[in-house]
């Protein structure tokens, strides 16, 4: 995996089902259902952004939807991610969270639909209701997020297809290698959510270190660490000018021992929830 190829902005990883994954998208958790989400959807399309993740929970899915309608990229070139969210699972509320999500995106189908949060004794009937959506072809994939190795595990003895993307906490501080490769092996796409810690990666000195030897800002370097390691990246930011900088990431590589060293300063430290203490 960590040879996949890395070209530009439009690039993207394939999932185990061949449908191609833009590396690089726009995370919108915390932008306002406003004029503020739409315009940052229709910036990043501008700059070339190809992918946009958003969640039932996040409450912009309306204005997901309508800078996807606004901006003059055709649907068929946006990759759109959503999320069924952990009061919405079950078999059939998952269906109608889906149904939802698709109402308020303004959209007759999505690219991914991830579990959120893996909900003890839920998970399963959720899982089974986004195959169903698979087969009916009213999503090109699905995965879960939050998934560690153990909850993997239970779902791959029980399910029908196999998840092609766990969306995880990954950024210096929140590495999980083994996890990784354990994703890797299963053919599984792993995916970074709060790449930069929600701000707190500019502090670190060893990314002002790297940031100083590259000639990038931190934000450049952390971004191209997580696509030289295999990793789907989605940056969120509300500035287009931050937008456009978090996707000039393309004309530079980190050497494997600054790839190496920026994955030895993994110390578990989370700053979101513990996928097995999460109580929401
Ligand atoms: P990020 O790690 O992406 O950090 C976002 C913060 O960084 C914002 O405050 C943003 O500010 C700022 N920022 C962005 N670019 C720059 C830059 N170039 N220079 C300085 N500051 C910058 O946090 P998120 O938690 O938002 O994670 C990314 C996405 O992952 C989410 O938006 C969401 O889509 C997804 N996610 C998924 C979760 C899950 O459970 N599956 C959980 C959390 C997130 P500003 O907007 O003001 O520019």
């Amino acid at each position: 995996m960590e040879h996949k190829k890395i070209t530009d902005i439009g690039g993207s990883f394939k999932l185990h089902n061949g449908v191609k994954m833009p590396y690089l998208g726009l995370g919108t958790y915390q932008a306002d259902n406003d004029q503020e989400v739409i315009d940052s959807v229709k910036d990043a399309l501008e700059i070339g952004y190809r992918h946009i993740d958003t969640a039932s929970v996040y409450e912009n899915e309306a204005g997901v939807g309508q800078g996807i309608k606004e901006s003059p990229v055709a649907r068929e070139d946006i990759f759109v991610v959503s999320k069924v969210w952990n009061s919405e699972q079950g078999y059939d509320s998952t269906l109608q969270s889906f149904e939802d999500s698709l109402e308020r995106l303004q959209l007759d189908y999505l690219d991914l639909f991830l579990i959120h949060w893996p909900v003890k004794g839920k998970y399963k009937e959720t899982w089974r209701a986004l195959e169903y959506l698979y087969d009916q072809k009213k999503v090109r994939a699905i995965g879960v997020s939050n998934f560690l190795q153990h909850h993997l595990e239970d779902l791959l003895t029980d399910c029908n297809v196999i998840p092609m993307v766990n969306q995880m906490e990954f950024h210096p501080y929140v590495v999980q290698q083994d996890l990784i490769d354990f994703c890797n092996k299963n053919t599984i796409q792993y995916e970074a959510w709060s790449p930069f810690m929600q701000g707190k990666v500019f502090d670190l000195d060893i990314c002002k270190e790297l940031s100083k030897k590259y000639n990038k800002s931190v934000a450049q370097i952390i971004l191209r660490w997580n696509l030289q390691k295999g990793v789907v990246t989605i940056p969120k930011s509300v500035h287009s000018n931050r937008i456009a900088t978090n996707a000039d990431i393309f004309d530079f590589e980190l050497s494997n021992g600054d790839v190496a060293y920026l994955d030895s300063l993994d110390r578990g430290e989370r700053i979101g929830a513990h996928p097995d203490h999460f109580d929401f």
